[in-house]
């Protein structure tokens, strides 16, 4: 499987971000590596100028929310569908900062990935604990309990890639132990095992995320389980980037 090595963006960027898939092209030596497929996760207002550069150099582009009905009275909202007309690949849904600041729930988040399926593009469901979860031994439990009620039903490892971010490494500068990864991973198909069997759970793309940089990604991006990374941060500079990708 290529490793699904995404840049979100968040709310950062300028029209003039449309050309940065050519910069990231040209960066990679005008090849992209065979065991990298790039996305690039824009604001949305950016989406369509982004995806149509990207897809020029044989990138994804994608959205990093939306509402689960397709149109309506939502004022400041996007849906799915104008998401897939704006050429977008994938939609990340329930990222942390969603949950955290936008009222995201496990219920909604899974709203937003079934209308994501339903539109045809593939869903990135992000889980992840906090601090005091991990250090009271609640990682396993809270990290299943998200998949389970965060994961539609029309899920398989073709529309569906899971994020797992622990909460405390985004934006800190701090990563989990590869062990933790490891482990958390395994645990992550187990449950996805469980609720789609097991061919589907060994298909499925399970990206890390948290404070992914060129120093660490190598070794993160070669830990047993990881098929990918969601990179914040390091992903606002081409350069770090291609190195991200170079390193899958
Ligand atoms: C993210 O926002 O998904 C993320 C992983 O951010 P960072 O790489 O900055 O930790």
């Amino acid at each position: 499987m290529k490793k699904l090595i995404a840049a979100n963006w968040k709310m950062n960027g300028q029209s003039a971000w449309a050309s940065k898939p050519e910069q990231l092209f040209d960066l990679l030596g005008k090849i992209i590596p065979d065991r990298s497929q790039i996305l690039i996760c824009p604001p949305s207002v950016y989406l369509q100028q982004v995806a149509k550069n990207a897809h020029k150099y044989g990138m994804n582009a994608g959205a990093q929310n939306c509402h689960s009905e397709n149109s309506g009275a939502f004022t400041g909202e996007i849906s799915a569908n104008m998401a897939a007309d704006c050429e977008a690949d994938y939609i990340i849904c329930g990222h942390s900062e969603r949950r955290a600041m936008f009222g995201d729930t496990d219920a909604t988040v899974k709203a937003k990935a079934d209308s994501v399926i339903t539109s045809a593009m593939g869903a990135i469901i992000c889980v992840g604990e906090t601090l005091d979860q991990r250090e009271s031994g609640e990682a396993n439990s809270t990290i299943e309990s998200q998949l389970r009620a965060s994961t539609p039903e029309a899920s398989t490892a073709l529309n569906t890639v899971i994020a797992y971010e622990p909460i405390w490494a985004i934006g800190t500068g701090k990563t989990a132990t590869l062990e933790d990864i490891a482990q958390m991973h395994a645990h992550i198909r187990a449950v996805y095992s469980d609720m789609f069997g097991e061919k589907s759970a060994q298909d499925l793309c399970i990206q890390y995320g948290g404070s992914v940089k060129p120093a660490n990604a190598k070794d993160i991006l070669s830990t047993d389980g990881v098929d990918g990374a969601l990179v914040g941060g390091a992903s606002l500079n081409m350069e770090d980037f291609a190195k991200i990708v170079q390193a899958a």
